[in-house]
This record gives C-alpha cells, structure tokens and sequence, in this order.
C-alpha cells in the first residue's frame, strides 16, 4: 500500500500542522464499574421506507434521492440544520469535482445542488477557466483553493447558511420528512438485519422502523453498534485522521492578505515561524466566499479517536484556545486582519475519519489505475493529475455482511489512501445519490440492499444526472 505523500504527487498542500499531536494529555483511567440499564417498551415514532440517519452530504443527496424515487423517506439529524460538516462543520470549501482536463465528472446532485445557490454564495473560478494550467490563472486561483498542482479545478467556497436552507428545501421538496434534534442511539434489529433505528430525543428514547437504513452518521454509528465488521487504520502520513474545531473571523481583507502572501512569501513564512513559536499549532487563513470572512480549517490535531467523548471534549478545548491565539497573532501581525473579530466557531467538531466499513466491495490504491468497476455509481477525481479518474463501486457502500442498510459517505469501504479523497464532499454526494436510489428500489422491492439489480441503479443514476463511465469500458467488481 503506497502512501499519499508530497514525494507521490498526494495532498499534502498544507504540511505545518498535519501532525501537531497533543500526546501529554492525561486520558481518564477507567473506573471499572458497570450498572444495568433497566428494560423497557419504546414508543414507536413513525414508519417509513427508507430511513437516513445524518444529515450531511451524504444524508442529504441520499433523502432527496429516496424521496423522488417515490420511497415514504425520513431524515433523523442530531443537530438543527442540514449539510454536515459543510455547513454546521464550516467546511465550506467544498473540493474538486472536475477531472484534471477541467471535465465534470462529479455531478448529479452536485450539479444541481450548486446551481440553486445564488451567485454571491459561491465563489470559485468561472467554467470556462476549469482544466486551465496557465501560470498567472492558476497561481491566482490556487490562493483561493480552486488551483492545485497547476490546474485549475472547480472547487468553489460556498455561504453555509445558504447551503443548509438549500439542503433543507431540497429534502422537502423531495417529499422526504425531516427530524432535527433526534440522535440516532441504536440500530433496530430483527432477523439479524436492520430495521430502522432507536433514537434520544427531547420525548425520551424513541423508534422508528424502516425497510431500508442509510448510515449517513460519517462515524458508522448504526453499522458499528449492529456489529457489522469496520476498519479504523489511517494512513500516518496523510491528514485524514486529525481533528479540529474549525472557524471564521470576519473583518477581514483577504485580497489584501492574499496579495501579502503572494507578494512577500518570506514575510508571511516569518509570521507563521513566530505562530507556530508561540502556539506551536499554527494555521494559515484560507478563503472563504466573501473577502471580508477567512476560513480557519485547522491547526489539525493528530492522536485523538472521534469515538472517545474525552478525546472530542480535548479536542474542542483546545481549538477554541487556538482561535482566540490565532486570532490575537492575526491581528498584530498580518495585513488584512487588523480589525477581525472572531465570528463564529464551527458547531460541529470537525471529523475527517472515524470508522469506515468493511464492504462487499471497496475502493483500494490498487484501483487507482483507471479501471470501471461493473456496479459504479460515480467516479471521482483521482489525487493528483499522474493519476487517471477513480470509479466508485456500489459495493464500497454495502457491509459485507449486515443486511437492510447502505453506509455512504465518508464511512465508505476504502482504504486510508483512498479515504483521503473519498471523504470530500462531492463524493460524500456522489455516494449518498447512489444509497438513496438503491435503498428506495430495495425497499420497494422488498429485497435486500445487496441483492439491488445494479443496471436498474445505474439507470436511476443516469436519470438523477450522475455521471457514469462508458459501460463498454467496464470489468467486473473486484
Ligand atoms: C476540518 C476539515 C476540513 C475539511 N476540508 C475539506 C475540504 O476542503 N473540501 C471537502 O470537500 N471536504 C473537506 N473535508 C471533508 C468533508 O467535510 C467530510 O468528509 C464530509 O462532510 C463528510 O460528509 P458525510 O455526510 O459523510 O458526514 P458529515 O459531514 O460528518 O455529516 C454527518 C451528519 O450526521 C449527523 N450525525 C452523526 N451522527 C449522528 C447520529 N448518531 N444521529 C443523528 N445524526 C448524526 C451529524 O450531525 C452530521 O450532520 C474536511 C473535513 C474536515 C473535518
């Protein structure tokens, strides 16, 4: 397994902070004791075709797809708004969805998810300028994360809110129900496959009952407590697995920044020398979709699990310490950020990895060669432009063993190489689009997820606007 590394052309663009770890922290001893929880009947809140549970990316396209497939669809999110991490996570850069001659091959959901937004709540490069390898456009660009390795991509930065309204009506008007403030506790089971979920709630525990589950949770909640086999390894040398609280100041002036940056490289590498000096953990502002807002996606902090309460407490604590730093460093030091102000810390604490699930199919380095794999559901852009498009298979998306549930999104079955770009946003679309529409043929089928014909898939991706490879190019699924 080859490593995603600067040397292998990876995605390693920002290397200061990929492995600042806390490792002095003191973890809590555990105490030893166990007391029984008491049994007891759970009211049943609703019944429905398919049920997803999280509502990011990939329960987001995954409930609209089902709910126009005709499928009686029910979102159950902890939080009180849609998008995930892009909106409640401030991870608004949403990443590549264009090959690296400047084609779309992302797209679906995608697509018509970003054309909803009105133009003063994305900002990124034009379409014509996609796939452009000019040296002054791409250098202008790569500024503000839409050019890397000297292409330009379309990788725009969008408003958050406006991305979680549009989610939102999206999923109505898919005729798909919503619950916000509903965290899913425990999966249904019976016969050994899931049935729907059990749920804490401001009403206590309470249960819904699906024909279809989609794990949208980007931790494998559902699929790790109904026992299906995950792996949970990490590439060390990739940013995958750190975490982070991210954040916007505002009052800013990026331009002028930016043009600092580009203008005085020693100056800027100077300033964060003396952050990192300071803080130890230092990040450099990106840009956000307005030039009066950065975007703060880090300093990223390695040797923490996303499944470990403590571990999520530390992390928060300090991120919000380093905000505060940063933000006192910015505003003596760097052009541009003499008046910010801190105006808001992410509401959702930023995970890239937690688990991913052991599949019936998955995406592996190996795959990375330009093959098709005969269940594709999508295809990604690949890392680095020595690398040719990705296909992704509907297996990645189907435990190996547990029936009556799908798990896309970045919980996907990949290895850690792949996961370094599997979990990006637009592919976080590209395989909710695909849970949603199997999930909504398996339920009205009354078959199992696995058992979904995949040319009646494909056909329903085809028509939901998904971008498929050529079928004569395709080879069987490893
Ligand atoms: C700091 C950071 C920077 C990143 N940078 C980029 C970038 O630049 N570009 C890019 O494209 N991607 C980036 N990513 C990756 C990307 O944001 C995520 O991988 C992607 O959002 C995952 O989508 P998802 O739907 O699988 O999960 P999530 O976005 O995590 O959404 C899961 C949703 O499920 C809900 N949920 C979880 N558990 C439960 C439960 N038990 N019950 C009910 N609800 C639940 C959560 O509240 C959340 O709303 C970044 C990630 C981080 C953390």
């Amino acid at each position: 397994m080859g490593t995603n590394s600067e040397t292998e052309g990876g995605r390693l663009f920002f290397r200061s902070e990929t492995f600042a770890s806390d490792a002095s922290r003191r973890r809590r001893p555990p105490t030893g004791e166990r007391v029984t929880e008491a049994a007891r009947d759970i009211p049943v809140h609703a019944h429905c075709d398919v049920l997803v549970v999280g509502g990011g990316p990939a329960g987001v396209a995954a409930a609209v797809a089902a709910g126009r497939q005709g499928a009686r669809t029910l979102l159950l999110e902890r939080h009180n708004h849609l998008g995930g991490l892009s909106t409640g996570g401030l991870v608004v850069w949403i990443d590549r969805m264009t090959d690296w001659s400047g084609r779309k091959v992302i797209r679906g959901f995608a697509e018509e998810f970003l054309a909803r937004l009105p133009a003063e709540a994305v900002a990124g490069p034009p379409a014509a300028a996609w796939g452009s390898r000019d040296t002054a456009t791409a250098a202008w660009w790569q500024l503000r994360t839409a050019a890397f390795h000297g292409v330009v991509t379309h990788s725009p930065t969008c408003d958050p809110e406006v991305m979680k309204l549009a989610a939102m009506e999206m999923v109505l008007e898919a005729g798909a129900e919503i619950l916000f403030h509903a965290w899913g506790a425990e999966p249904l089971m019976e016969d050994g496959a899931a049935r729907g979920v059990f749920f804490e709630s401001k009403q206590g525990r309470r249960a819904i009952r699906a024909a279809c589950v989609v794990d949208a949770t980007g931790d494998g909640d559902l699929f790790a407590r109904a026992g299906a086999a995950y792996d949970a390894d990490i590439d060390e040398a990739d940013i995958h697995h750190c975490m982070n609280t991210s954040w916007l100041f505002g009052g800013v002036n990026m331009p002028r920044y930016q043009r600092w940056r580009a203008e005085e490289p020693e100056a800027f590498g100077a300033f964060m020398q003396r952050g990192r000096e300071r803080f130890r953990y230092f990040e450099r502002a990106f840009a956000s979709w307005r030039d009066d807002v950065a975007l703060f996606l880090g300093p990223r902090l390695a040797g923490y699990s996303a499944v470990d309460v403590d571990d999520l407490t530390a992390v928060e604590i300090q991120s919000h310490r380093l905000m505060a730093q940063h933000l006192e460093h910015y505003r003596a030091e760097a052009p541009g950020f003499q008046n910010a102000w801190m105006m808001l810390s992410a509401p959702q604490i930023g995970i890239r990895h937690a688990r991913r699930l052991r599949g019936a199919g998955s995406v592996l380095r190996s795959d990375w060669d330009g093959r098709v794999r005969a269940d594709e559901i999508g295809v990604s852009p690949s890392l680095a432009p020595k690398f040719p498009s990705v296909s992704v298979p509907y297996g990645a998306l189907v435990p190996e063993k547990l029936d009556g549930l799908l798990a896309p999104g970045r919980h996907l079955s990949c290895d850690p190489n792949s996961h370094s770009f599997l979990r990006e946003i637009p592919q976080c679309w590209l395989t909710g689009q695909a849970a949603g529409v199997a999930a909504a043929i398996a339920a009205n089928r009354g078959i199992a997820p696995r058992a979904v014909p995949i040319a009646e898939l494909q056909a329903g991706l085809r028509q939901g606007g998904v971008h498929l490879s050529d079928p004569r190019s395709a080879q069987s699924a490893a």
